[in-house]
């Protein structure tokens, strides 16, 4: 197997303004929630660093129409249409990123935020991004990833656009490919054969299916089997006191 980089994932948006019913709902905007839960279940199991971004505008912004701006009020900190859709997963370890605090549009993840400090500070070599809306947040998300040096793959089938002109949708994937990131559909991605590099290091002559096996479990589950370990360990040592006492 070859060596893999460092990889982090990131969620674009997912909220409920920009959801079916929303203030600034994207057509079947709900439909990346499935394949990108998947993800999100894949990649914390692994270990691996996950990002949510979210809009979280004053109530008084240049961004909005009222103000100056190009769009309705939408995802106003504090408020249900800034809440991530509650089908989306919900995880601790789960790292959420907040723009557009400002005037500014900050259609991007990066703009504005540590989100590239974080990335580099977890050794993240590659990131996978999806989310809302395809043509606008995910594509500058994309853009500024790979501005920051990152490899990107870009998930067509868990992103969707708001195509404000027909056929927006489309040329945001054109340019995220011509600006170098590889547009891929999540399901041609086996993750399940991805072994963490540090462990792949080590990998002569020791057993992968256990570490599969391994990386598989929750954190509660390895923390169970960690203390039968100790209790384990324990007992042995009691049965030593009798045995040499
Ligand atoms: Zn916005």
């Amino acid at each position: 197997m070859s060596s893999q980089s460092k990889r982090a994932l990131i969620v674009v948006d997912v909220q409920n303004d920009f959801c079916p019913g929303g203030s600034l709902a994207v057509a079947r905007g709900d439909e990346v929630i499935e394949p990108l839960n998947k993800l999100i279940q894949e990649f914390l199991e692994r270990g691996e660093p996950v990002f949510k971004t979210r809009d979280w505008h004053p109530s008084q912004t240049k961004h909005f129409a009222d103000f100056g701006g190009a769009w309705p009020v939408h995802c106003v900190q504090n408020t249900k249409g800034a809440e991530f859709h509650r089908a989306l997963l919900d995880d601790l370890h789960i790292r959420v990123i907040s723009k557009g605090l400002g005037d500014e549009d900050s259609y991007s993840g990066f703009d504005g935020t540590d989100l590239a400090l974080q990335l580099r500070r977890l050794g993240v070599e590659e990131v996978w991004v999806g989310g809302l809306a395809t043509d606008y947040c995910v594509k500058n998300t994309v853009l500024d990833a790979l501005k920051e040096g990152f490899r990107v793959k870009a998930l067509a089938d868990a992103m969707r656009p708001v195509e404000l002109k027909s056929g927006d949708g489309a040329r945001a994937l054109n340019e995220m490919r011509d600006a170098g990131a590889e547009v891929v559909d999540h399901t041609q991605l086996r993750t399940q054969d991805y072994v963490d590099p540090v462990i792949e290091a080590y990998k002569d002559g020791i057993d992968l299916t256990l570490i599969r096996r391994n990386l598989a479990l929750s954190v509660d589950e390895r923390f169970e089997q960690l203390m039968s370990l100790q209790q384990l360990a324990e007992e042995l040592r009691a049965a030593g006191k009798r045995v040499s006492g």
